[in-house]
């Protein structure tokens, strides 16, 4: 004999329904099948919802009933199109004694949790009908039992105790003598002793199919639901999450107390001594493999076996120093939340004994509270115990794994990788059978908290990073399209899942939790709400996901301003512009200071020569404990190009024009000619160098005419290139004549840093120097004759957007 449950999805319609039949009558062709049911998905709650209202005068109530008639009317007629007129009439008839019982309700205004099971019961009761006559008018041999003639409780309405003496006894001799292939049980529903309704607590259902199934010791308990098996962890709130093939029981039952919904913690208990496995299996994919849980130890290699997590936790903090002395404390405390029937999650004790935490329901928190104070009122009142302090929004999480015992150091990895998310822990438990380890966190980190801890243990392999870009003008669209080009390639060599969750030009922004789809990602973004920046922050912020990274591919200084906001909140900044670097030395500092607090990267290798490794390789000698004593470099993409160009055959002012025309400038061109970009990448370059310094510490001597560095409006400036042509053949023929190429030079000697246009003659590793390439040479302590040289393209739209890409996967092997 087998015993089969179906939950509220699998009995959810009439496809679903057929599928339930389709197995059962599969099953029955093998023995005698039991199968206990759920109320159709979602009655429970719409049946405590028409409760409610009739309890509060909501005339609603009739709304909600209307509902409820509506979706069993519509399974009945699919299910039996021809024959369906007695089912309809009994079903109406019971449906008048749930309408009945509701205008009471709104009747006297009060809904006690005894009436309350006795509403709830009519889901199963109805489900149950309707499945049992379906099979009947199908041809097979089916009967439907009441649940209540067989299981008997206490008067606990709401999750009543089973008496299993009575209970195992009626089992045995109902089946003794049935003579049906298959029996349909409602779920949920019992009775007490003095003949009332009762239920078994929610979602009990899984634990009336125990129930029955330890009563006549079958050799195997199937659970079927909607996902295939018991998950790694919530499937819902964690995509990676996979079936677990094999769990025991004790893995079973802590994964389903900590939440794990898919099976009711109390449904572990009658199986369990009598060992028949339980078997999770999905009924809308048959085929799976599902879970099996049981005392099979040969799958006990994985430490960690699932995460789970409980929502709406409060914690409950005692403390005062007189706790101590105080006799018999916790007994008084464990009896009054005894009394009043709340259930303790979760128990964390200083050794000192001066303080207690307990993890609780949300709803139960107020009267936890009013009854531990009374109890506790005159010490309380001689200052020996504070009153007692209530936290709400809080949730846990919990490992689990019978094995975690024999590994050390999980807890640690567990604490360490919510840390590094920056998600703060309130409270922890430990077993001291060490299968479980369980955080207290706020609700809001959640689902980052199960996915990084999933990752960490299930998926060591694959590191998601999550990248939010603003800016997708020249630089940022090429970004965007190497990081599409390049997704698999990263999964598969690097293992790291990149995914593009935000993008943001000046005009519209776009989020997509899942990643963005990179095919369509331009047409997507026009379709966007209204760009601005703290809109940007705040969704990325509310996001919460974990290995957050901002890219910041604008040369906006509002946005250069966000960073600290972006970094306090863990999220990673990689920056192509520089302001945020090069801005006052407090801010610089400030950044770094909270990327090293929050544990949030901080990187801006383009910066300084765009996709050129300048920055990480000076930061790597400087980690390794080299001293950089001087550096020599031209780090102007735009001026090189100007010099290049410039000579007797050219005019200036038609050179920069070209520069400009072709990418190589700023908007406005002055920043680069006048040396205010060089300076302040010799300033980015000087500070990682470790020393403090600011723009005005650095010598800038320019090259420009007077009346160009006076010019107020680009335009202004460009007619001063016209006028002052000479000034510019001038410094030309200078060159020309000294044998040398005009190069424009930033240096950083012996803690003082310059910039400005030099004749550098042949033979000079300068002189060569082509197109927009720029050059850097480190002299150090280890390379003190021959500098370290890093040369290359140091302008362009792609080469500054593979070295931002660089600095994103560069977090990723972190
Ligand atoms: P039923 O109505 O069949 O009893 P439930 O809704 O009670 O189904 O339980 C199944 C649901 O449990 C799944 O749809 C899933 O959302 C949730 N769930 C939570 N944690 C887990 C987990 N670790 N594994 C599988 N399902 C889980
Ligand atoms: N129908 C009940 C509930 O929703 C019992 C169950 O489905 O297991 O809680
Ligand atoms: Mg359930």
């Amino acid at each position: 004999m087998k015993v089969l449950k179906f939950g509220g999805t699998s009995v959810g319609s009439s496809k679903n329904i057929n599928s339930v039949i389709q197995i059962l009558d599969n099953y029955s062709k093998n023995g005698a099948v039991i199968v206990v049911v759920s109320a159709v998905g979602g009655i429970t709650d719409k049946l405590l919802q028409a409760g409610n209202q009739a309890k509060n005068k909501d005339s609603g109530f009739i709304n909600t009933f209307g509902n409820i008639k509506d979706i069993h009317f519509e399974i009945i007629n699919e299910l039996n199109p021809d024959n369906n007129h007695s089912i309809l009439t009994a079903v109406e008839s019971r449906l008048n004694e749930l309408k009945s019982l509701l205008d009471g309700i709104y009747l006297i205004n009060e809904l006690s949790p005894k009436t309350s099971d006795k509403l709830v019961g009519f889901g199963e009761a109805l489900s149950s009908f309707i499945i049992a006559e379906t099979m009947k008018n199908r041809g097979l041999s089916a009967e439907r039992k009441n649940s209540k003639d067989l299981i008997i409780t206490n008067s606990n309405f709401t999750k009543a105790e089973v008496n299993f003496g009575i209970t195992n006894k009626n089992i045995k001799d109902y089946f003794k003598s049935a003579s049906q292939q298959i029996t349909v049980l409602p779920g949920f529903v019992a009775q007490s002793t003095l003949g009332e309704q009762t239920t078994l607590g929610r979602g009990g259902s899984d634990y009336t199919a125990a129930i029955v199934a330890a009563a006549l010791k079958v050799e195997q308990l199937e659970i079927w639901t909607d996902v295939s098996g018991m998950f790694t962890s919530n499937p819902k709130l964690v995509k990676q999450a996979y079936p677990i093939e094999k769990i025991s029981y004790q893995e079973a039952m802590e994964l389903s107390h900590f939440g794990a919904k898919v099976l009711y913690p109390p449904t572990v208990q009658p199986v369990l001594d009598l060992n028949i496995p339980i078997h999770i299996k999905n009924t809308l994919k048959p085929e799976a493999a599902g879970t099996v849980i049981s005392n099979d130890e040969s799958h006990a290699a994985l430490p960690v076996k699932g995460i789970s997590n409980i929502s709406n936790i409060a914690l409950l903090t005692l403390q005062g120093s007189g706790m101590i002395g105080i006799p018999g404390f916790s007994k008084r405390l464990f009896e009054t939340l005894a009394q009043e029937k709340i259930n303790i999650v979760l128990i964390t004790q200083a050794s000192s004994e001066h303080s207690i935490c307990l993890g609780l329901d949300e709803n139960d928190s107020e009267a936890a509270k009013t009854a531990i104070d009374l109890v506790f009122e005159n010490e309380i009142a001689l200052h020996k115990i504070d009153p007692i302090i209530v936290e709400t929004g809080l949730s846990i999480i919990a490992l689990v794994g019978d094995n975690m015992k024999n590994h050390q150091g999980i807890s640690g990895k567990m604490f360490s990788t919510l840390g590094k998310n920056n998600i703060n822990i309130r409270a922890i438990a430990q077993g001291a059978s060490e299968k479980n380890i369980s955080a207290v966190i706020d609700k809001k980190d959640v689902k980052k908290a199960l996915n990084t801890l999933h990752e960490q243990f299930f998926e060591t392999q694959t590191k998601q990073l999550n990248v939010f870009i603003t800016g997708v003008g020249n630089v940022g669209e090429r970004l965007v399209e190497q990081i599409k080009q390049q997704k698999k390639y990263l999964k598969e060599n690097l293992k790291i899942n990149l995914r593009i969750i935000g993008l943001s030009n000046s005009r519209t922004m776009i989020f997509d939790e899942d990643g963005i789809d990179l095919k369509n990602w331009k047409a997507l973004l026009t379709t966007g709400e209204k760009a601005t920046l703290e809109g940007f922050f705040e969704n990325t912020k509310a996001l919460n996901l974990r290995n957050s990274i901002f890219v910041d591919v604008t040369a906006n200084k509002n946005v250069a301003n966000l960073y600290a906001k972006y970094l306090r909140e863990s999220i990673g900044v990689v920056a192509c512009n520089k302001i945020a670097c090069s801005s006052d030395y407090e801010n610089y500092r400030l950044l770094k200071r909270l990327s090293l607090k929050y544990n949030a990267p901080y990187l801006f290798e383009t910066n300084v020569g765009a996709g050129l490794p300048i920055i990480d390789t000076l930061n790597n000698l400087i980690a390794s404990g080299d001293k950089i004593t001087s550096i020599q470099a031209v780090l102007s993409g735009s001026l090189n190009f100007v010099l290049n160009n410039f000579n007797d055959n050219t005019k200036f002012h038609d050179v920069v024009k070209q520069a400009q025309a072709e990418g190589y400038t700023e908007p406005d061109p002055r920043i680069d000619l006048s040396g205010v970009d060089v300076a302040r990448k010799i300033l980015i370059l000087a500070r990682e160098s470790g020393v403090e310094m600011n723009l005005e510490d650095i010598e800038n001597t320019p090259f420009l005419s007077e009346s160009g560095l006076k010019s107020v409006t680009v335009d202004d400036f460009y007619q001063t290139l016209i006028d002052d042509e000479a000034h510019y053949q001038n410094l030309y023929a200078s060159a020309k004549a000294n044998q040398c190429q005009l190069k424009y030079v930033a240096q950083f000697n012996n803690g003082k840093a310059s910039v400005g246009l030099q004749e550098i003659p042949e033979g000079h590793p300068f002189y060569n120097l082509e197109g927009s390439d720029n050059i850097v040479m480190f002299y150090t302590q280890r390379y003190p004759e021959q500098p370290m040289i890093i040369k290359g393209a140091g302008a362009g739209a792609d080469v500054t957007a593979s070295g931002i890409f660089s600095d994103i996967i560069r977090i990723g092997n972190n």
